[in-house]
């Protein structure tokens, strides 16, 4: 199995699919993976697969290596679009997490005051009040959701924790309108189930529940590099363009990955 695992708190700036060039900030463990979902189609991997390390950077240690990174970037007049939170697992699992987004605005603002800081998120953690109030003081709040059906996220996102779609949506009321909707499509097998969230069903149910959150903008998008489980495979960009359509009639700014 292949894994990318990032050995750096700040990284990059590196070009992303979907931001642009992208300063990559990991608040996990610097060579093992910290999650509270399990996709099948994690790029660090599964969680069992993690190395045991488990030591997470310091507040001071993560200001200093953004500062650093940031005059550096600087100095050789080179331009980054938007700092984004990802890494080896999920951010907001950080301790931190709320000062960590704080310092990060005003780092921001003294050196890169037209970048933008995204963070992507499971959305397991955003019903707590400092991680929302963190959350929706970013530019953007990137909040994965890969199906409308609570079987189908137990099996392509296994959340390590009770979960239900349900108590998401409830979750997200106090984003709406302030965040990115962002889904994974892919099909496959795991362990002998069929996956699939492209499906007539599925793809009803994922575009009503999209109306009904109100994001600002939707991502939507599909395997790009090997995933931990074999036998998964990309929906072409022409599906996520007929699952998009009737939402970008709409009026929801859509954007696809392929
Ligand atoms: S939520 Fe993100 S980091 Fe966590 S397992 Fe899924 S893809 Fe990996």
């Amino acid at each position: 199995m292949s894994t990318i695992l990032f050995d750096q708190i700040v990284f990059g700036p590196i070009h992303s699919r979907r931001l642009g060039s992208s300063l990559g900030v990991n608040l996990l463990p610097m060579n093992g993976k910290l999650c509270s979902f399990d996709c099948l189609y994690c790029e660090c991997g599964f969680n069992a697969d993690g190395k045991g390390d488990n030591r997470l950077p310091t507040l001071e240690e993560f200001c200093s290596a953004l500062e650093t990174k940031l005059k550096e970037i600087k100095g050789k007049n080179e331009r980054i679009d938007t700092i984004t939170f990802s890494g080896n697992g999920e951010p907001t699992i950080h301790p931190n997490f709320a000062s960590i987004i704080k310092e990060t605005l005003i780092l921001r603002r003294r050196h890169f005051p037209l970048a933008k800081v995204s963070v992507l998120t499971n959305g397991s953690r955003i019903h707590i009040p400092q991680i929302r109030e963190a959350l929706l003081s970013v530019d953007n709040a990137i909040i994965k959701l890969d199906s409308a059906f609570d079987s189908t996220v137990e099996q392509i996102d296994r959340p390590q924790y009770p979960y239900s779609v349900a108590d998401m949506k409830r979750n997200l009321e106090p984003y709406k309108g302030k965040f990115v909707l962002q889904t994974m499509f892919l099909k496959g097998v795991h362990d002998g189930v069929t996956i699939d969230n492209t499906t007539l069903k599925e793809v009803a149910a994922w575009r009503k529940i999209a109306i009904e959150l109100e994001p600002r903008e939707i991502m939507i998008y599909t395997i790009d590099r090997e995933t931990p489980a074999k036998n998964l495979s990309k929906v072409s960009v022409e599906e996520m363009e007929q699952i998009a359509a009737p939402l970008v009639s709409l009026g929801f700014k859509v954007t696809i990955s392929g």
